[in-house]
């Protein structure tokens, strides 16, 4: 988006979207560069459904508990939806839908046969039991059951989910269907048809694309700083495989705070999240920061990878990274957005950077239904070959329209979206 074409949103409403309005917002102005039908972006503003369902759990002492759960379904036009299952309690079905937008453009823009869903159910997973979660997942994929399958809807774990959860729920589908259907869920885990190379493949996508814009923007990556807020999942991957390809990663955070060393750290020797919850602050290093101050160090690469919205009205101003890869989910608010594009601070947007997730699903989706298992060598291969071609394509789109990073990504995505729609027609 060039900052002419930008409204002039008030601040609140821009630091402070709903998931729906964002991805309402950024169909709208990624609609204003393609050629597509006004009456297929119309389509794409709304989900093909929702399905609401009550969850009843027997708890641990024998009462009875109805929670809610949901289902949104975006679009399926270039194949079943694809998407997470959060357990948490401000699920919302609104949030569903807007999440689920996402889904449809992330795996667009990665060209996968896939649409996008999302769902969950408003409970906060810390005040079950394991047993109470195990119950709730079983009744939840029978209540969604219909809505499912490995050629309908493919849920993946979410926040609050896991790959343990998504065993359960694969499980129960299998137990009602009769035969073993490891395609109904991926994020599942590798003894019962998960993918190797699953776990890290958002953080390993992560990498590759800033290893390929550090390279856009005539960096050398042995000569590159980074700084990586959240050490999680994505966050300890994309800092790890950063370092080994020669990058000096200078700060590090959790919740807590992080570690800084203009020197680089040893990301191999600080603990993931999933490795030690909130170890980094532990760390020996000459410095720390604090959240806030590690968005603003003056580095190279700077990768918020923990939460949403901490790129803000507030600090894009002083954010003084040469580019940006988004590894967490929308950690960039639509008024922060265009303070950067104004500042002309390239922001790789999450729905390419953090897609190997969901490119992994898809790999794990076609060794479930094609009963063949991958080697994590070569997930990984080819996990490269898809993220460099959608780099690519999303690459052209910049250089051809003089558009940001993130409109020339849903460009890609709409074009793909819009096109199929086309060629199928709106029926009856
Ligand atoms: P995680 O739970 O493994 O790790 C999250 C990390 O962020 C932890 O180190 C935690 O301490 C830190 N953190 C939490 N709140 C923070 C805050 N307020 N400030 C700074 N740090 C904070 O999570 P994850 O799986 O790595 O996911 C991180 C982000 O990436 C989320 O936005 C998630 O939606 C997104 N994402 C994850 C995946 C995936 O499959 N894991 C895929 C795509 C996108």
């Amino acid at each position: 988006m060039t900052s002419q074409q930008a409204t002039e949103p008030e601040p609140d409403e821009t630091d402070h979207e709903s998931a729906l309005e964002t991805a309402r917002r950024q169909l709208r102005e990624a609609a204003t560069h393609v050629d597509v039908d006004p009456g297929v972006i119309e389509r794409l503003r709304h989900p093909t459904r929702v399905v609401e369902v009550s969850v009843p759990l027997e708890r641990d002492d024998g009462n009875v508990e109805v929670f809610t759960g949901y289902r949104a379904q975006h679009d399926d036009v270039r194949g079943p939806y694809k998407g997470g299952l959060r357990y948490h309690p401000d699920v919302t079905a609104q949030e569903c839908v807007g999440l689920s937008m996402w889904m449809t453009w992330k795996c667009a823009v990665m060209d996968l046969p896939f649409g996008g869903g999302k769902g969950g159910i408003v409970v906060n997973p810390k005040d079950l039991s394991t047993g109470e979660k195990e119950r709730l997942t079983r009744r939840f994929a029978e209540e969604i059951r219909d809505e499912v399958g490995p050629k309908r809807d493919i849920p993946a774990p979410d926040m609050g989910t896991d790959a343990k959860t998504m065993a359960w729920f694969m499980d129960a589908y299998s137990m009602q269907q009769g035969e073993t259907t490891p395609g109904v869920v991926t994020g599942k885990p590798p003894v019962v048809g998960g993918s190797y190379g699953r776990e890290e493949a958002p953080g390993r996508s992560v990498a590759i694309v800033a290893r390929e814009a550090i390279d856009y923007y005539d960096k050398d990556i042995g000569e590159t700083t980074v700084a990586v807020q959240g050490y999680g999942s994505v966050g300890a991957n994309a800092a790890r495989l950063l370092q080994d390809w020669g990058a000096k990663v200078v700060a590090v955070s959790d919740v807590n705070g992080g570690v800084y060393d203009t020197d680089g750290l040893d990301t191999h020797a600080i603990p993931s999240h999933d490795e030690q919850p909130e170890g980094v602050m532990g760390q020996d290093a000459p410095n720390t920061v604090t959240n806030e101050e590690l968005l603003e160090l003056d580095v190279d690469v700077l990768i918020p990878a923990a939460i949403g919205n901490v790129i803000t009205m507030d600090n894009a101003g002083r954010i003084d990274a040469d580019i940006v890869v988004e590894g967490a989910n929308g950690p960039t608010t639509s008024g922060a957005d265009r303070i950067l594009d104004e500042r002309d601070v390239p922001v790789i947007p999450d729905i390419l950077a953090n897609a190997g997730g969901v490119t992994v699903s898809y790999f794990e989706w076609l060794q479930d239904i094609n009963r063949r298992k991958w080697s994590e060598e070569r997930v990984n291969s080819e996990l490269e070959s898809e993220m460099l071609s959608a780099w690519e394509d999303v690459r052209a789109e910049v250089e051809a329209g003089d558009v940001s990073w993130r409109d020339a990504a849903y460009v890609v995505a709409l074009n793909r979206i819009g096109k199929a729609k086309e060629a199928r027609g709106l029926w009856p």
